[in-house]
């Protein structure tokens, strides 16, 4: 068996959709993964927030904008494709629309109500996206033919309580996943909701933005998928995001670990944690375009010391600066050591950190623990927060090379003011962090200069 994963991309109207089937169709033994709708997640959330806000009204327009797109797709997938004996299965879709704008609605009136949104509803309206392209996607294979059914990714996706970023519980998960494999034996075509699962109280969980990818890694491995294709927008991976780079190219094959780096530093193709499952079960992860099948794409394989040495540059917006400076006069390792703890109680994923005895500027993703985590730090000494911070990666440097290369980055991006720069020498990468502003050209900039 195989997995396909479709992401918002590729699910965004119905042209596309009648593509992704079709891809669908022409597979053997495929376990569909598809992610909301192109825009859906962002708009579910922007309403929860909306409804925190004490903007109910706004909220559930959006939720009625959300529930109107897709009864939009439906209708023009039907009108296109359908015969008139698949009435019921348009009810089906309808019915199914309607019903999971009225769970919003009420999420929203929570949330309203309380006036705050925490994760755990945070998550459980996000899920709602996938809640609903998951089923209406099935049933649009069944009205072409196919024998598509409908999964409910929370009886599967059994996940711990961190809400935002749940972990599934593998275990559990592969229990819950012979129902796949029965589905599998009876020539069914089983289509799942990428990114959610349920805690063990049975509330909603999310694995985390992009989280898609990493359902369709969970499951491969769990089901044995002989390969996991990320059906996206674009052919493949590159060297850098081909959107904003016009002179990115293609790379035919990359490593796991070059290919999970690339997505932790912010190369949007994948969820970082995408590739650990497949890895573990040496699972081939091809990255191919909805929009041009027949182009190969890339395919992710292999140990990393034996294939895959492409260099690349990932970039990240929405980052912090902390700059942290002691009160006390004898500060030294007691202060450095308090600061990291602190990091460590918050479980920070600190990007590039630059200490001195006396003082800690540390460079991180923006996140909901911050404010909490700045009150803390505020106890230590002086604190000075810069927001709307960049950072660039150049991931894949020989080491022998890293001095020439720093040097380059430094003339290349000439006038530009480079706040933090660190290189790793274990894992052959250098960052740089500056104003979010600078951060499109500084790309440019530096891919120019040693890829073009
Ligand atoms: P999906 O909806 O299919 O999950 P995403 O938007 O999450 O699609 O990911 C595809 C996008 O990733 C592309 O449109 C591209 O702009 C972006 N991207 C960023 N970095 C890279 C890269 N190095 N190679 C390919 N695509 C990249
Ligand atoms: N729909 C979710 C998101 O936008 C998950 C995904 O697309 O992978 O983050
Ligand atoms: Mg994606």
């Amino acid at each position: 068996m195989q997995i396909l994963k479709f992401g918002g991309t590729s699910m965004s109207d119905q042209k596309t959709w009648k593509d992704v089937l079709k891809i669908t169709g022409d597979s053997e033994k495929p376990v569909v993964i598809v992610s909301a709708t192109a825009r859906t997640t962002r708009q579910l959330i922007k309403s929860a927030e909306m409804a925190a806000e004490g903007d109910l009204q706004e909220a559930i327009k959006i939720a009625e904008t959300i529930s109107e797109r897709h009864e939009g797709i439906i209708r023009g997938f039907f009108e296109s494709n359908g015969k008139p004996l698949k009435g019921e299965l348009i009810n089906d879709c309808l019915e199914r629309i309607n019903s999971q704008t009225d769970t919003l609605k009420s999420y929203l009136e929570d949330i309203s109500d309380t006036g705050s949104l925490t994760l755990q509803s945070r998550d459980a309206v996000a899920g709602i996206g996938e809640q609903i392209s998951s089923y209406l996607l099935a049933k649009c294979g069944e009205a072409i033919g196919l024998n598509s059914r409908y999964v409910n990714a929370r009886d599967i996706i059994k996940t711990d309580s961190v809400f935002g970023s749940a972990q599934p519980d593998l275990e559990i998960t592969k229990m819950k996943s012979a129902k796949i494999t029965e589905m599998l034996n009876n020539g069914q075509i089983p289509v799942i909701g990428g990114f959610i699962g349920e805690n063990e109280r049975g509330e909603p969980t999310t694995l985390g933005f992009e989280g898609s990818d990493y359902t369709a890694s969970i499951l491969g491995e769990i089901l044995g998928a002989q390969k996991i294709t990320i059906w996206t927008d674009v052919s493949g991976i590159y060297t850098c995001d081909p959107r904003v780079i016009p002179g990115a190219r293609p790379i035919p094959e990359i490593s796991f670990q070059q290919a999970t780096e690339m997505a932790y530093f912010g190369a949007k193709v994948l969820h970082p944690s995408t590739l650990k499952p497949a890895e573990r079960k040496q699972i081939p992860v091809f990255v191919k375009n909805l929009f041009e099948p027949e182009n190969p794409g890339t395919k992710i394989f292999g140990k990393s010391a034996n294939s895959g040495k492409a260099k690349v540059i990932s970039y990240r917006k929405n980052g912090v600066e902390l700059t942290l400076t002691s009160d006390s006069d004898n500060a030294g390792h007691k202060f450095l050591s308090d600061v990291f703890s602190l990091l460590d109680r918050y479980q920070m994923p600190v990007d590039v950190v630059n200490t001195t005895e006396a003082s800690v500027i540390i460079a991180v993703e923006n996140n909901p623990k911050i404010p909490e985590l700045n009150e803390q730090l505020m106890r230590l000494g002086t604190l000075e927060v810069s927001n709307n911070k960049g950072f660039i990666t150049l991931i894949g440097l020989e080491v022998n090379e890293s001095a020439e290369i720093t040097d380059r980055v430094i003339r290349v991006l000439g006038d530009t003011k480079i706040d933090l720069i660190s290189f790793s020498a274990s894992k052959k990468h250098l960052t740089v962090v500056l104003d979010e502003a600078e951060l499109e050209m500084s790309v440019k900039k530096m891919h120019q200069s040693l890829f073009e």
